[in-house]
């Protein structure tokens, strides 16, 4: 159920649980689970008017917008409770780093657990990461100092790969040679203003249900 407002928010079971719900942070885009941390009513209502994901402090004893010492907030998209209605789903999208740790997420320092295809959405964050510091030796790097017209060509180059290995039937190449085009699509949109969230709600919103 999306809660959006003081209906929604009396409707859900805080007697069960003592006028406390865990509620367990998702990144909005790729999935990976952050955080878990307690609303009670007032956190969850000052997070909706904020779109700022507030929590109850069990041992400061007060409301907690994340972010509001670290600086690493979280930006609210939605929030959703489970089948019972006691426990909190809250989609958001980092502000930086999660865990007090500087690392994304609470769950693992270094390896994340994430959906396999989840992979892609970090490698845009590293491709972006890679345009904002443009480290020595870095081939992505090189990319950008050469401008969107190489990078345009080698996406050219690598479409061309993929389709003629695709062609020849050498499933191994293909795999390869399609590994190379989504990596320079993502420095190509990078380049010129895009993203691959853009990308994906055209792909969307050629799929709503009729
Ligand atoms: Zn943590």
């Amino acid at each position: 159920m999306l809660i959006r407002d003081s209906r929604d928010i009396q409707a859900l079971d805080w007697e069960k649980t003592d006028g406390l719900l865990p509620a367990v942070v998702q990144d909005a885009f790729d999935g990976r689970v952050l955080m878990q941390a307690y609303m009670n009513p007032e956190a969850l209502a000052h997070s909706l008017d904020s779109g700022k994901v507030t929590f109850w402090s069990r041992r400061r004893d007060k409301l907690w917008t994340k972010g509001e010492t670290s600086g690493n907030g979280l930006r609210l998209v939605a929030v959703h409770a489970d089948c019972d209605s006691d426990c909190l789903l809250v989609l958001a999208e980092p502000g930086g780093p999660t865990c007090h740790r500087e690392t994304d997420t609470c769950f693992d320092a270094r390896k994340p657990v994430r959906p396999g295809l989840a992979f892609i959405a970090t490698l845009e964050r590293l491709v972006a990461q890679r345009a904002a510091d443009r480290p020595k030796g870095s081939y992505t790097t090189q990319l950008f100092e050469a401008g969107v017209k190489r990078i345009a060509q080698k996406v050219g180059e690598e479409g061309l790969e993929t389709a003629l290995a695709a062609v020849a039937g050498e499933r191994e190449e293909l795999g390869n040679e399609a590994a190379d085009l989504l990596y320079h699509l993502l420095v190509l949109l990078h380049a010129s203003g895009l993203n691959l969230e853009d990308v994906v709600k055209i792909l969307e919103s050629r799929h709503q249900p009729a």
